[in-house]
C-alpha cells in the first residue's frame, strides 16, 4: 500500500482536504450571482494576501503567463527595462522581455547570491537610457534565495519607472508589503503558498502602473489587463472570459484557510520551517547554496556532497520513500538538492523528509554525519515548545 507522494517541492504543494473537497462540486455558470459572490470574496482576500488596496486580476494560466502579461501591458517595443536575475526565473523575465522587443539591460548575479540592491539603485541613478521598468524575482526558487526588494521598491516609489516583482513562490509565505513598499506589479500563482492547485495566476497593479498601461503599445488581447479590471469594477464581479470556476472555488478555500491562520503567523511558520531545515543541514555537515541571510523561508537549496550522485539521492527519496524534493535547474543540475517547505506542509512532514534524506544519503555512500542527529536537531527544537 502506498500513500500519496509527499510534495516537499517548491510547487505544486500538497492541498488541504478542504481545498480538495471544494473542487468536487458541480460547475456553476460564471455569469451568475452565485459565482460573483465567490469571485468577489476571492478578490477581497487576494488583496489582503497581496497587502494592497488595488484589485488583483485573476487569469487562467500558470505563473509564467502572468509574467508575460506583466511585460506586455506596460511597455512598447524598444522601451528600455532593467531585469535583475539571480537564477532561472530572473532569466525567464529577461527572455520574456526580449521576446517582446524590449531593450533589456541585464543585471545578473551568480547562482546562490542575492541581488545587491545598492548596485541596482546605482545603475538607475546613472541611467542614460530612460529605463521605464525594473523586473526582479522576490524568491528565486531555483537557488533558494530571497531578494531584499523592499529598499528597491521604496527607492522607485516616486520615480517615473515601475517595479514588477515575480512573487510566484513567495506570496503568502514571505512578507511582501505591496502598497507600503510601493511595488507596482506583483505576480503570483495558485500552486505554491496559497495551498491551491496549479492553474491560476494573479497580478496586482498600482495606480502608477495603470498610467504606464495607457501608453503601452505591445499587442495583447487575452492578456489585456483592462478587460479584467473593468469586470472587477462592475457590481457583479466576474472575468472577461470563461474563468476556471473549479480552481477559483479551490483558491477561495485556500485563501480562507491562510487568512484564518493569519498572514503574519504564516510568515513566521515558514521562517521556522527554514530554520529547522538549516539545523538539519548543519548536522549533515552539508552546505547551503546561498548565504544563510538570503536563504529562503520556503525552499532550502543544499549543495551536493563531493562525489555523491545527488540525483540518485532524490530518486531514492521519491521511489522508496514517496517523498518528492527538487533537484537543481539549468547549470545547477546535479549540483544541488532543494527541499521545499511551502504551503500545506508542517514540521512533521519536514521531520519525515529529513529522516528519509538521511537514509537516502547513506544508501548513496555519504556517511559524513551521525545518523539520527539531523532529525534529532529538529525534534529538540520542536521540543523547546512543550517543556
Ligand atoms: N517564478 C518563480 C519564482 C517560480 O518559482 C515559478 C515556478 O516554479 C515561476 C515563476 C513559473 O511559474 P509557473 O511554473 O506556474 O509558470
Amino acid at each position: 500500500m502506498r500513500k500519496p507522494k509527499l510534495l516537499m517541492t517548491p510547487g505544486p504543494t500538497p492541498l488541504p482536504p478542504e481545498v480538495i473537497t471544494a473542487m468536487s462540486q458541480q460547475i456553476i455558470h460564471h455569469r451568475t450571482k452565485e459565482f460573483a459572490e465567490i469571485f468577489s470574496r476571492v478578490n477581497e482576500n487576494l488583496k489582503k494576501v497581496f497587502q494592497t488596496k488595488n484589485n488583483v486580476l485573476t487569469f487562467a494560466a500558470s505563473g509564467t503567463g502572468a509574467m508575460e502579461a506583466s511585460a506586455v501591458n506596460f511597455f512598447s517595443e524598444g522601451d528600455t527595462v532593467l531585469v535583475v536575475s539571480v537564477g532561472v526565473f530572473g532569466d525567464r523575465f529577461i527572455n520574456i522581455c526580449k521576446t517582446f522587443g524590449l531593450n533589456v539591460i541585464e543585471k545578473k548575479y551568480p547562482h546562490g547570491e542575492a541581488a545587491n540592491i545598492d548596485e541596482i539603485i546605482d545603475i538607475l541613478e546613472n541611467d542614460k537610457s530612460n529605463i521605464k521598468g525594473v523586473f526582479i524575482t522576490h524568491n528565486e526558487t531555483s537557488t533558494g534565495v530571497t531578494n531584499p526588494i523592499e529598499k528597491l521598491a521604496r527607492y522607485l516609489k516616486d520615480k517615473d519607472k515601475i517595479l514588477i516583482v515575480d512573487a510566484v513562490s513567495s506570496l503568502g509565505a514571505i512578507d511582501l508589503k505591496t502598497d507600503e513598499w510601493g511595488v507596482d506589479v506583483v505576480v503570483t500563482g495558485s500552486q505554491k503558498a496559497l495551498m491551491s492547485p496549479p492553474g491560476l495566476a494573479f497580478v496586482s497593479v498600482s495606480d502608477k502602473a495603470w498610467e504606464f498601461y495607457k501608453t503601452s503599445k505591445l499587442r495583447k488581447f487575452y492578456w489585456d489587463f483592462k478587460k479584467y479590471q473593468d469586470n472587477l469594477l462592475k457590481e457583479s464581479q466576474d472575468t472577461p472570459f470563461t474563468p476556471a470556476v473549479t480552481l477559483i472555488r479551490a483558491v477561495d478555500v485556500g485563501l480562507k484557510l491562510l487568512l484564518d491562520y493569519g498572514l503574519e503567523n504564516n510568515f513566521k511558520r515558514h521562517t521556522r520551517l527554514a530554520k529547522l531545515t538549516q539545523l538539519a543541514v548543519d548536522k549533515l555537515n552539508l552546505e547551503l547554496l546561498p548565504k544563510k541571510e538570503y536563504s529562503s523561508a520556503v525552499i532550502t537549496a543544499i549543495k551536493a556532497p563531493e562525489g555523491i550522485d545527488i540525483e540518485k539521492v532524490r530518486k531514492i527519496m521519491n521511489q522508496k520513500y514517496d517523498i518528492m524534493v527538487a533537484g537543481g535547474q539549468a547549470n545547477l543540475k546535479g549540483k544541488i538538492i532543494r527541499i521545499g517547505h511551502m504551503g500545506y506542509v508542517d514540521e512533521f512532514d519536514l521531520l519525515k523528509t529529513i529522516q528519509c534524506f538521511e537514509l537516502s544519503l547513506l544508501e548513496c555512500g555519504y556517511k559524513n554525519f551521525e545518523v539520527g542527529e539531523p532529525t534529532k536537531a529538529i525534534l529538540q527544537e520542536i521540543a523547546k515548545e512543550v517543556v
